[in-house]
């Protein structure tokens, strides 16, 4: 474990909200109803099947989202983020966030997106982390126009457009108008994927597919024609250990999807989702597909190369590997 924790690492799926840390939670959510409502979702949440897992982690999402309230919320979570990301030796890092405004749109969603902007500019020295934003399911076109025009204005902050939010509402054929505007203007995608194991849910894998975003998220249920074509077309994944295995409700990850891509030398990167609602640190994501995979120093050191070429901001691709070379170096691999 202490190597890959010291290993430089690229984290490229990580829900800046989902990020908090759980004393923060706690201290954020101030009634007591709201307090005992997140006892009972942690309780409730291992019984539960994909499905009722999944509601689970939403309603947690939206009991987290009624509390942070104004700029300040934001920006300490950012701060924290990235500390944590620094402290486990994040190198680059691409949070991604739904624009929101404040109090009745008296504090708007620029001011939302300028806050964590100004917030990552300050930590430059320690951490290279870029924003993408989310739109979420749920959205009408008109918002997730809103969210394109948001990116377009800080594009050199903002790398990438993602599509996130509760699986069960299939929207991406809706939304599709702005993803194509994305295309256009050359701004990155990423899109969830295959996140519940329904024919609506298969069915929409096609759809994204066919649209081909820079990258997928997670793809953890899919047909076999699906996963061929992804393979054939060399779309790269985020794939999520510790929230695959939540969500998928698996006991261990032999049997996660990690180990056919891997076999397959697709482009593949390994991130943490929510850390702070999953406890996890991307250090310990990498070491447990590094124990059951059995990685080797030299494999991993290969792998986390290959990742550094998935990035949004290409610009950075050099800087990146060149402090991998270094750590390969000192390390003697
Ligand atoms: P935020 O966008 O508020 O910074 O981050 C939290 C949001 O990210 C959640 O409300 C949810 O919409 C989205 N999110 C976080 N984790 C997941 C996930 O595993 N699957 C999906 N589909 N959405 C997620």
């Amino acid at each position: 474990n202490r190597f890959c924790e010291s290993i430089p690492k690229i984290e490229l799926h990580a829900h800046l909200n989902g990020c908090i840390r759980s004393s923060t939670f706690r201290q954020l959510l101030s009634s007591p109803t709201d307090q005992m409502r997140l006892d009972t979702l942690d309780k409730e949440f291992p019984m539960g099947d994909t499905h009722s897992r999944m509601a689970n982690v939403f309603e947690k999402f939206s009991l987290l989202r009624s509390c942070v309230t104004n700029l300040d919320d934001i920006r300490r979570i950012t701060h924290e983020t990235l500390e944590d990301f620094i402290s486990d030796n994040v190198i680059y890092a691409e949070l991604r966030t739904r624009p929101r405004s404040f109090q009745n749109g008296a504090i708007a969603a620029s001011s939302y997106v300028e806050t964590i902007l100004e917030t990552m500019q300050e930590y430059e020295d320690k951490i290279c982390s870029r924003l993408v934003l989310s739109i979420d399911r749920t959205q009408t076109l008109e918002q997730a126009m809103e969210t394109l025009k948001l990116a377009e204005k800080y594009r050199t902050q903002i790398v990438g457009l993602d599509l996130s939010g509760d699986p069960n509402v299939k929207s991406f054929e809706r939304l599709r108008p702005v993803f194509d505007l994305a295309k256009q203007i050359n701004l990155s995608t990423t899109i969830h994927i295959g996140e519940l194991p329904d024919e609506e849910c298969l069915n929409e894998n096609n759809l994204i597919i066919d649209y081909k975003p820079t990258r997928l998220g997670h793809f953890n249920f899919r047909t076999v024609d699906q996963e061929q074509r992804v393979l054939k077309e060399q779309i790269p994944l985020e794939l999520c250990p510790t929230s695959n295995l939540l969500t998928m409700n698996l006991s261990d990850l032999s049997t996660h999807h990690f180990d056919l891509f891997y076999k397959n030398k697709h482009p593949l990167t390994i991130c943490t989702d929510d850390s702070g609602l999953m406890d996890c640190r991307l250090s310990s994501e990498i070491f447990q597909i590094v124990q059951t995979f059995r990685l080797t120093k030299k494999e991993l050191y290969e792998f986390m190369f290959q990742t550094s070429n998935l990035i949004f901001d290409k610009n950075m691709i050099e800087l990146c590997q060149t402090k991998l070379k270094n750590f390969s170096e000192q390390s003697n691999l």
